[in-house]
């Protein structure tokens, strides 16, 4: 009898009940989350802060990097496990990762006897875990900003204060993205409806477009020759505004 990697002893092969069980889950997860994963690259679902917009194409590219990284690395680890474990004797029905998957997961009472299968279940936990996180994320995450070092997007369950960049697994003060950001915001003009959805996100009290086109009126903020407001200004009439607000609803 050997030694599972996580410690546990074997019972048949190479890896022990749960670890074998797990495996099968993850191919599973794979085969599930592969259509949806596809969505996520195209950004048909994109959410960003206060939901998606069509003014919120400030950052990003239409198509995530991030997500087709993912995709690139999910079918390399699917795509070579296959050729390794079957070769030449690949059904002619398994065409798509997700059938490559069930395939997979169909024989793996036979993987686990080979020495391997401590190697594939590393990489096929590794592969689902990618997967999960690109396609979870648009559940309960919001995206809050973009990584400095590789530019994809950070998230964060609302409400929480850190955010986490997915491929370099770094964790960063939800706070301070959120001031980078502004603070990258105050030499530009925007939209009403920008600068609405802005100033009631730092405050914390509604703004709309309509206080901000009351502003233009009442000449306390001008407009660019394309019909834009700047940022600076707005902020200081957002802060002005929703000051006295704010300690009504404390008080
Ligand atoms: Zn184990
Ligand atoms: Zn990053």
């Amino acid at each position: 009898m050997t030694e599972c990697p996580c410690g546990e002893p074997t019972t048949s092969g190479y890896l022990c009940r749960s670890c074998a069980k797990r495996l099968d889950e993850d191919l599973r997860q794979i085969a599930a989350l592969w259509p949806e994963s596809h969505t996520t690259l195209t950004r048909q679902d994109r959410v960003g802060p206060g939901g998606s917009r069509g003014s919120g194409g400030a950052h990003g590219l239409p198509v995530s990097l991030a997500a087709s990284e993912t995709r690139d690395y999910v079918r390399l680890v699917v795509s070579t496990w296959l050729r390794h474990l079957a070769g030449d004797r690949t059904p002619e029905d398994v065409r798509t990762i997700a059938q490559a998957c069930r395939w997979l997961e169909l024989y793996s009472s036979a993987w686990l006897l080979l020495p391997e299968v401590i190697e594939l279940a590393e990489q096929i936990a590794d592969a689902a875990q990618r997967l999960r996180w690109l396609v979870d994320r648009r559940a309960d995450r919001i995206v809050v900003g973009q990584c400095d070092v590789c530019g994809s997007d950070l998230t964060a369950y609302e409400r929480s204060s850190e955010a986490t960049c997915r491929p370099c697994e770094r964790v960063v003060d939800v706070g301070s993205v959120r001031q980078a950001r502004i603070d990258a915001l105050m030499d530009y003009h925007g939209s009403d409806a920008d600068v609405a959805e802005l100033l009631t996100s730092m405050y914390g009290v509604a703004f709309t477009p309509a206080t901000v086109g009351r502003w233009v009126d009442q000449r306390r903020l001008w407009r660019n020759g394309m019909g834009l407001v700047p940022f600076r200004r707005a902020v200081e009439l957002g802060a002005q505004h929703a000051a006295p607000r704010r300690r009504r609803t404390a008080g």
